[in-house]
């Protein structure tokens, strides 16, 4: 099979304590982590038989203004997190996911909205329906999570590197 090429720059978005980190550890303590100069958390993964790199980047901070240095700008692919148990982070992926079609108009940038924290069925304030929904409007894929049981967390990194793969095939 050919060499994996450049790293994908996956970024991971949403409001506070929707589990960003607990995605990044999960990737950190599985991927084969590389080390690298130009990734701060790169590993490589093997998706249907191929190898891909991610450089995976939590909590980007940004301006308002948006330039090249954003994440917004920078980012290859998207995973916009939520918890299911906090409408508000759902509200606040709607918003992200706004600024990201702001700041980069015309260009079909992968991104997956992810219903984290699927395992607090009790809380729950968000239905699958509502994602569902959403990421419809939004053009996106969706997915439901638990970083806590470690459930669909791999299928949405590997969501993320299919999406990628077409993107650069149908170039
Ligand atoms: P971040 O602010 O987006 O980086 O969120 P964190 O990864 O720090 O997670 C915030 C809190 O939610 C922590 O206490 C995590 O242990 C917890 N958490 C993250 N993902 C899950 C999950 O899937 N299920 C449950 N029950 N808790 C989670």
């Amino acid at each position: 099979p050919p060499p994996p090429s450049s790293p994908y720059r996956v970024v991971l978005l949403g409001a506070s304590g929707v589990g960003k980190t607990a995605f990044a550890s999960i990737f950190a303590g599985a991927a084969d982590s590389m080390d690298s100069d130009e990734c701060e958390l790169c590993g490589e993964v093997e998706v249907d038989g191929e190898a891909a790199i991610i450089s995976l980047i939590d909590k980007p901070s940004w301006d308002s203004e948006c330039d090249q240095n954003c994440p917004m700008q920078s980012g290859d692919a998207y995973l916009l997190l939520y918890s299911i148990t906090d409408r508000a982070s759902f509200l606040r992926a709607s918003e992200l996911r706004i600024a990201l079609r702001r700041c980069r108009p015309a260009q079909h940038t992968p991104i997956i909205l992810v219903g984290n924290k699927c395992d607090l069925v009790r809380r729950r304030e968000v239905s699958p329906n509502e994602g569902r929904a959403c990421a419809a409007l939004f053009d996106c894929k969706f997915i439901e999570t638990s970083a806590a049981m470690q459930h669909n967390v791999w299928e949405a990194f590997h969501g993320i590197v299919r999406q990628l793969r077409l993107r650069r095939d149908s170039k």
